[in-house]
């Protein structure tokens, strides 16, 4: 991919999520790996209004190459998952509402009754908080990084990784759909749990399908 069209496809993705909601102002932070350099979204921008020039270019250990701004105050998690697993080419990071009320109550978003979400995901784990912008917010992501592509971090919000950028905010989309479904069932007096044999046979389709195993702890 040429250096322009990475930063087009930060910019295009940037504004789907501001678009839906799915970040408010300056929050949230989108980057793409390419070889051992790294694309961010810049800090204190909106990311309704980012423009080529504006996006960060970093080598793995953070160091500045490109950008006339600062790259994103979260540059340190995205390096970090970069670092712990190689097939990651993509993260977004945002604070979409539902998903980020699961991760304030610190709540996994888990179900027993919504099929998709237990074929799919099992669990959106919760990673153990963090202060924002500070290395204690990653500390954690290792427990979960080799299990899952998507996860909440306490008290914050979520994170989603994959092997392109786009993989990944559609992997936040679908998390956020199925965080906010959930929580209306909750609201109509909770989910109708199925019965462990049915569950048995969803995590079934799960491993035959997709390969997963449970999401632990
Ligand atoms: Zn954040």
């Amino acid at each position: 991919m040429k250096k322009s069209d990475i930063k087009m496809e930060i910019i295009k993705i940037s504004k789907k999520l501001y678009d839906r909601q799915m970040v408010n102002s300056n929050e949230g932070n989108v980057s793409i790996r390419s070889g051992d350099k790294v694309f961010i979204t810049p800090s204190q921008v909106c990311k309704d209004e980012l423009t080529e020039d504006m996006i960060c270019v970093t080598d793995l250990e953070g160091n500045q190459l490109e950008g006339s701004m600062k790259p994103s105050s979260e540059i340190g998690l995205h390096l970090h998952i970069y670092k712990l697993r190689s097939d990651i080419k993509g993260i977004v990071h945002c604070h979409a509402p539902y998903s980020t009320a699961f991760a304030i109550a610190r709540k996994p978003i888990v179900s027993k009754g919504y099929t998709e979400m237990i074929v799919l995901y099992d669990k959106i784990p919760v990673a153990a908080y963090g202060a924002p912008s500070t290395p204690e917010i990653y500390k954690d992501v290792k427990t979960y990084i080799h299990q899952t592509d998507a996860f909440l971090l306490a008290n914050h919000g979520l994170v989603t990784v994959g092997k392109t950028l786009k993989d990944a905010y559609l992997l936040s989309e679908s998390v956020e759909s199925i965080a906010r479904t959930l929580l209306y069932a909750h609201l109509l007096g909770g989910e109708y749990p199925l019965t462990q044999p049915e569950l048995n046979q969803l995590y079934e389709m799960r491993k035959k399908n997709l390969g997963k195993d449970p999401v632990t702890p």
